[in-house]
Formats: structure tokens, sequence, C-alpha cells
């Protein structure tokens, strides 16, 4: 897995930032002043790019995101309007610190779905009721004397932020929640709910400082839009099972390619009737097993899932022949691994797991190994790229002919 789609790069990077913008930095405002018309435009911008991009790209979660902060950020520059002046002023913010990372935190508990669609316009609904009730809301309580509230439970603490401490600390745990979300369910799309948070968090805790709406939703949305890109990348180019890159990216791979390398066809034996054994679900987990163990003995070489049961290897500056003890090495781990497979007969499709460091008294298991056979090929002797993957296929042929569980270099064949 590369370090783009590491946990600690997907929640760290956010904070990093975050942290940046919230130092203070009187040079930065200074020249950031001179473009405020420039800044006041760029969430729109941004956040409006995010909203439309990710319907095709079918992120919905980023899309009611982007929804949330476009709102929000529309309540920054036309209700909240700096200084605070009155205690409506001062409700009416409170209400958008809360209100605002609520609603975000709540995308987590909602389906994936794209905003154009029945939902999308039901979700839209909901928030317009929130607009409405705040609306009366805050008409209510300008008939009233509320300036106890103000003096008691959303005070402020002056040596933080003027932000009332309360809704501080509510932001930061929305967020917090949010980032344990995000680690230990692991799905990917709920990352722009914690991104969303995260920004909002840092600028309801420095709102009263200039620029700083501006800045948080820019932000937000500069980030939104790399996770957009980067999980369309993801989507194109990386295997879902087995997390390799793809054929795409072979092929990507390979128009780049010059000078001297070397090219590995593997393909797992007899791995149809493994899959009639044991059934698909099975095949699939020791698919995903034999990639990663793959890759933690390919040496310097990159690997890639060509498609099926058959994985590709590719080393740059380097023949067929200096090579080969890798492959050989590769084979051997492979065929020497002892998978364990529990229960698959009482359940062979539901059940049967692969179960790597499970205690013998735990679960009925049942040893079995399986085989690669690998064909390998170099450019000393074929012309184009496309040419020394077909002479490796032509070497795998050899080895699966010669008896399977077998390294074949196609000049010494
Ligand atoms: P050989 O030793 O000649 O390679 O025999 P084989 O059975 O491995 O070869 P064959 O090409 O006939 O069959 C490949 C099988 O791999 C067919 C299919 O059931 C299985 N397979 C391909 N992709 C997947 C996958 O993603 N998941 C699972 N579970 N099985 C797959
Ligand atoms: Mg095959
Ligand atoms: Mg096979």
């Amino acid at each position: 897995m590369s370090f783009f789609r590491s946990s600690l790069f997907k929640i760290g990077f956010p904070i990093l930032l975050a942290i940046l913008v919230y130092l203070p930095n009187e040079q930065l405002f200074t020249l950031l002043a001179t473009y405020q018309e420039l800044l006041n435009a760029l969430p729109y911008v941004l956040l409006t790019l995010v909203l439309f991009l990710s319907q095709p790209f079918n992120q919905g979660s980023t899309g009611l995101v982007s929804l949330l902060m476009l709102l929000g950020y529309y309540v920054t520059q036309n209700w909240l309007s700096l200084p605070i002046a009155n205690d409506t002023d001062r409700i009416t913010f409170v209400l958008f610190a809360t209100l605002l990372p609520l609603n975000i935190l709540l995308i987590h508990l909602l389906p994936e779905k794209r905003i154009l669609s029945r939902f999308g316009a039901a979700y839209c609904g909901f928030i317009l009721l929130q607009f409405l009730w705040v609306y009366i809301a805050l008409g209510q309580l300008a008939l009233m004397d509320i300036s106890w509230l103000w003096q008691s439970f959303i005070k402020p603490l002056p040596t933080i932020s003027p932000a009332p401490l309360v809704v501080i600390i509510l932001a930061f745990l929305l967020t917090l929640i949010s980032a344990l979300l995000l680690l230990f369910r692991g799905n990917n799309y709920e990352q722009s709910i914690f991104i969303a948070l995260l920004f909002s968090s840092v600028l309801v805790l420095s709102f009263y400082q200039p620029l700083m709406p501006e800045l948080c939703f820019s932000l937000a949305a500069a980030v939104l839009l790399i996770t957009i890109i980067d999980s369309s990348h993801e989507l194109a180019f990386i295997d879902q099972l087995t997390e390799l890159p793809g054929r795409r990216a072979l092929e990507i791979e390979i128009t780049n390619l010059s000078g001297l390398y070397t090219i590995a066809m593997i393909d797992i034996d007899h791995f149809k009737h493994f899959n009639d054994t044991y059934g698909h679900r099975t095949g699939d987990e020791v698919l995903r097993l034999v990639a990663q163990l793959m890759s933690k003995n390919k040496g310097k070489g990159k690997l890639f899932r060509y498609g099926g049961e058959e994985f590709t290897v590719l080393f740059k500056g380097k023949n067929a022949n200096q090579c080969m003890p890798y492959f050989n090495s590769l084979r051997t781990r492979v065929a020497e691994y002892d998978l364990k497979l529990r229960n698959y007969k009482s359940r062979p499709i539901r059940g049967g797991g692969v179960v790597l460091k499970m205690k013998p008294e735990q679960v009925e298991e049942e040893s079995v190994s399986i085989t690669v056979s690998i064909g390998v090929a170099d450019s000393l002797s074929e012309l184009s790229p496309e040419n020394v993957i077909q002479a490796a296929d032509k070497a795998l042929y050899r080895a699966k002919n010669s008896g399977r569980n077998k390294v074949t270099n196609l000049r010494f064949a």
C-alpha cells in the first residue's frame, strides 16, 4: 500500500495543514489581505468544483460534505458579520458552530449515494428545514433577553479564543470521533468527512481572526480535491482484491520502458481445481494471500496483478539471468508456505476463510499448499515490451508443461 493511502497520511496530512493555518503568521495575512476579493470567491469556486466532481466520480459523502461547506461558507459571509455586535450575532455564531460539525458528522451514518438522486433531494430538504428552524429560533430569541446564556453556558475563554469553549470542545470532539471511525472502519470515502470536520473545527476556534473562513474552507476544498483525484486514480489503477497495481498500471508502466529490463509472468497452478474444491470465496482469500506473500519476496521488482490468477513482475536494469535467484526464491517461498483453511467443509462458501495465526485447538484446520509457475524473459532478446511479455508467457507455458512449480527462462529453456 502506498504511503499516500496509509492512515497516517490520510489523517496526518490534513492535521498538519490545519495546524499551519492556525499558527499566527502576520506576514502571510498581510499578503493575503491584498488578495481579499480573490480569497472571498475561492471557497465558492473550489467547493463547487468538488461538488460537481463528486457526482460523476460517485463520491456521495464528498458531495454532501462539499454542499454543507458551501452553505457554511455562505453563512459565514452573509450572516456572521464581524465584529460581533449583539447577542443575536453571538447566538447565530453558536448555532453555526454547532450545526455545521453535527451535520458533517452525520454523513458517517448516511448511505454513500449521489446528490442527484431521490436521497439527495430528501437530504436537501432536511438541510432546508434546519435553516428554517434557525431562522424562526433567531426571530424568537431576538425578542428575549439572552445575555444570561452568554454569561453562563456559552462563555468564551478569552485566552484560547473568543468563541465559546463549549462549541470548540464539541467541534474537536466530533473531529476525533470522525478520525476514529475513519481509522477503524477503514472506509476510504469517509476521509472527506474527517477533513471537513477538522477544518470546520479550526474555523470555530479561530473564527474571529480575519480571513479564517476563506482560508479554512479553501484549504479543506483543496484537500477534498486531492482525495477525489487520488481515489479515482486508485479505482483505475489498483486492483481491489489484492491491492496490487492492476493491468492498466502495467500497460502505462511498459509504455515508458526502455533499456534493460526483465519481465516475469506468474500463474498459480491448478487454481481452477482449488476453486472447485474450496469455493470461490476461499479462492479469493488465497489470491490475496499469495499476492501479499509475493509482495514481500519480490526483491526490487514491481509486482502487478495481470488478471485472474496471473501476476507480473517487472525488474528494471537487470537481465533475466540476474533476476533468476529472486524468482526461484519467490517460487519456493510460495510453495513452502503453509496455508491453513478452516472449517471449509461445514461452510464451504461463507465460512471458508484463510487463518494465518490461529491456535490449532480453536478451529478445525486443513493445511494446503499452493504453487506457482513462472516464465521469464528480458529485453536483451526482444524488441518491444509487448514482445517481452509474450516471450515470458511462452516461458510460462513451458514451465507449466514441464510439471508446474517451476521457473523457466526462455533463453535457456
Ligand atoms: P494451470 O495450472 O494450468 O494454470 O491451471 P489453472 O486451473 O490455474 O488454470 P485455468 O486458466 O484453467 O484456470 C484459472 C482459474 O483461476 C479459473 C478461475 O476459476 C480462477 N480465477 C481467476 N480469477 C479468479 C479470482 O479473482 N478469484 C478466484 N477465486 N478465482 C479466480
Ligand atoms: Mg491462468
Ligand atoms: Mg493457473
